[in-house]
């Protein structure tokens, strides 16, 4: 019998307890052992009934997602067939519900005949961020248990709720304060003597007889627009109705039906790998958990810009007191203003009550004088991008502030070994590169300098958690990892566009396959002269390779965007959404015409291939460069920084499921038409020919 399952006879009650740490999900060791012992139990003419626990603090956190991709050895049930098994089992069995029951946990559960909760667990079919829905009879049972409308919002929405809210919902029958197993106990010998027939949760059918007629309607108009692209939440919806429209056992094999096809498809896998690389992030190869991460009890923020400000509000919702530092009075109260304005903006939505906008405001301190932030724990600069004032502005820092103070800059482009120079302690000088608006974005791409010390990297990996960002160890390098790669693809878009598409072609293109903003709505919302800035900088590094010509001749016309209420699109009365403008067709015309170029028709296949295997190869450079640890660590910049569909799991898994070949095949062809910004990487190169995908990238 396996170790993963412990059992205990009490009296005449045989206790299963999961003792399958951190989780106790649901291995194929679990699903086993829990099958035999409810055998043996019913079996036992001793036993009259039987309680199904969970080790430690959980009950279940849920399957196990990394036995997904592995097939069941031939002795191992299912997990639903083991449900069933204690459903129609004859003696009543107990869920005593310890800890955290999510996903096959709560089915677990639900497949008992009573569950009992202590008081402060949650239970929750989160499956659908997995682009899954529950495969164990969760979409089946919990409309009966809970009714329709608390299935649907528990099971489409995947958030968990808490013990009152399934006790008054009826997801569980009670809640026990005292020692749970032992009520569990009590509680199934209660039920043997009363002599009822335990009561199968498949058979209870007065709720899902009882709901709104256009609730289902409902959920489809207010869920399937907002989840484009995924399959699962709308067959969360499906599947419940068929709970209420089909015989328990049709529901059942429908709902398997269905989980297979999504758990075996393409968008599942690239949710459940986006999962895996979230968690792995913060390992960082050679530093290890004996480095401490330094205390960050004060932060200074210089520059109360765009990036500042954002930047400020984001350690006050953490509670720690900031000092910003601007160089004049004016552009101070100018930055502390928008803050304010930020917070009231939310105290309006009611997303923030007004006494917490107070004790937000009251921890961030405005001042001109350098000299009030000396205490600081650590320093982060988001002044204007210049060199030679970022390192006048290190070397102040330097002197001012306390030796272990870290200094992080905040540049999108300049060197920031260079700036690390500027002071007498490298070792404490560091990127943090926030994303734009920096309150809002989850992504922080902290950078690694040549001589940062592992305290430096380990205090900044661990503040990005305290900021609740989701922090990516970057190496120093031109535009560090994402816009590094953005830039590449976004001119690819411009040479497109230069050639015979037009921009709204192509942004149809990238939202369709799931982005939010296709490459030229970024453009006006970021601004063309912030663009075209970079541009010019590009030119300085890489003089000799092809330059968009489009993007100069759009710059030129002084419209820059959403800021000027036009830009590729126009924005009438300052819309957010902006509608294809016939002059910028005309403009775009024109400059093909003086570029010599003959415009010729782009398919949306080609638009697509073009725009994601540049991303795909530019990212490839970065990980042979090192600027990267890992692929799944780009897909995380690109799932958190710019929004690529958490379903096809980020550019470089997206890439293994294409396959290498066929994506070197391309690249080597546009390689002659765009030169140098799409040379092959050698790391794909190599890959494609031994038939691996990033996947098998080691570093
Ligand atoms: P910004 O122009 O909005 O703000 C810069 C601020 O710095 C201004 O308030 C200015 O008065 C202040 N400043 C200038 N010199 C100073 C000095 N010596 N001491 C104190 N304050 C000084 O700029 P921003 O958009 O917030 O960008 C700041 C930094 O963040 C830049 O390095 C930029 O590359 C980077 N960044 C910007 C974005 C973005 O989308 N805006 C995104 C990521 C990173």
């Amino acid at each position: 019998m396996s170790d993963v399952i412990e059992f205990e006879k009490k009296g005449s009650i045989g206790v299963i307890i999961i003792n399958n740490p951190p989780a106790n999900a649901l291995s194929f060791a679990v699903v086993k052992g829990i099958g035999q012992r409810i055998t043996e139990c019913m079996e036992d003419n001793d036993c009259v009934g039987a309680v199904v626990t969970g080790a430690g603090k959980m009950f279940v956190a849920g399957a196990d997602i990394s036995e997904f991709n592995v097939p069941r050895p031939a002795d191992v049930p299912e997990l639903e067939d083991v449900i069933k098994a204690i459903e129609d089992a004859p003696k009543p069995v107990i869920a005593a519900v310890n800890g955290l029951a999510l996903g096959g946990g709560l089915e677990l559960a639900m497949g008992c005949h009573y569950r009992l909760g202590a008081p402060k667990i949650v239970v929750g079919q989160p499956e659908v961020k997995l682009g899954l829905i529950p495969g164990g009879g969760g979409t089946q049972r919990l409309p009966r248990l809970a009714g329709v409308a608390k299935a649907l919002e528990m099971i489409v929405e995947g958030e968990p709720i808490n013990a009152q809210d399934a006790l008054d919902h009826g997801v569980i029958d009670g809640v026990v304060e005292e020692d749970i197993v032992a009520r569990a106990i009590t509680f199934a010998e209660e039920k043997a003597v009363s002599g009822e027939a335990p009561r199968a949760t498949g058979k209870v059918e007065d709720k899902i007889g009882d709901f709104d007629a256009g609730i289902f309607a409902e959920w489809r108009d207010k869920t399937l627009p907002k989840t484009k692209g995924q399959d699962a939440p709308g067959e969360c919806i499906n599947c419940i109705e068929v709970a209420t429209n089909k015989p328990f056992a049709e529901g059942l094999k429908h709902e398997r039906r269905v989980f297979v096809e999504l758990r075996d498809g393409k968008k599942s896998k690239g949710m459940r790998h986006m999962f895996f690389a979230e968690r792995s992030v913060a390992k960082i190869p050679d530093i290890g958990r004996d480095i401490v991460p330094m205390d960050i009890n004060k932060a200074a923020i210089i520059g109360s810009g765009t990036m500042g400000g954002g930047i400020a509000m984001n350690f006050a919702n953490a509670g720690i007191p900031v000092v910003v530092v601007d160089v004049a009075q004016d552009a101070l109260d100018t930055g502390l203003g928008k803050v304010e304005s930020n917070y009231a903006g939310s105290v309006s939505r009611g997303r923030l009550t007004q006494e917490k906008m107070n004790d937000r405001m009251g921890l961030i301190r405005g001042t001109t004088d350098y000299a009030d932030i000396a205490d600081a724990d650590i320093v982060i600069e988001a002044v204007f991008e210049n060199m030679d004032l970022k390192k006048q502005i290190f070397g102040e820092l330097d002197k001012i502030c306390k030796p272990e103070t870290i200094l992080a800059s905040n540049t999108s482009t300049l060197d920031i070994n260079e700036i690390a120079e500027a002071t007498g302690r490298p070792g404490k000088v560091c990127g943090t590169h926030f994303f734009s608006p920096a309150n809002v974005m989850k992504l922080l791409e902290n950078v690694r300098t040549e001589k940062a010390s592992k305290e430096t990297i380990t205090t900044i990996m661990k503040l990005a958690g305290t900021l609740r960002k989701i922090g990516v160890l970057v190496g120093v390098g031109d535009g560090f990892v994402g816009n590094r790669m953005l830039h590449v693809a976004a001119r690819v878009a411009e040479f497109m566009v230069e050639e015979g598409a037009m921009p709204w072609q192509v942004d149809k293109v990238v939202t369709d396959y799931g982005f939010p903003m296709g490459p030229f709505q970024l453009n006006d919302l970021a601004g063309i002269d912030v663009r075209h800035a970079i541009r010019q900088e590009q030119m300085k590094l890489y003089g000799d390779r092809r330059q968009s010509v489009v993007l100069e001749s759009i710059y030129q016309t002084g419209r820059y965007g959403q800021k000027t209420n036009g830009g590729w699109y126009t924005y009438e009365g300052g819309s957010r959404k902006g509608t294809p403008e016939p002059e910028i067709e005309a403009m775009i015309l024109k400059t093909s015409e003086e570029m010599g170029v003959e415009r010729r028709e782009f398919s949306d296949v080609e638009i697509l291939e073009r725009y994601l295997y540049a991303i795909i190869n530019t990212g490839a450079m970065v990980l042979e460069e090192g600027l990267a640890i890992r692929p799944s660590d780009i897909d995380v910049i690109w799932n958190f920084g710019y929004g690529f569909p958490r379903y096809w799991g980020g550019p470089m898994f997206a890439a293994d499921l294409i396959g290498l070949p066929k994506i070197l095949d391309k690249v080597s062809e546009l390689h002659g038409e765009y030169g140098d910004w799409l040379k092959p990487s050698p790391l794909l190169k190599s890959l494609a020919e031994e038939d691996k995908g990033f996947g098998d990238f080691k570093g």
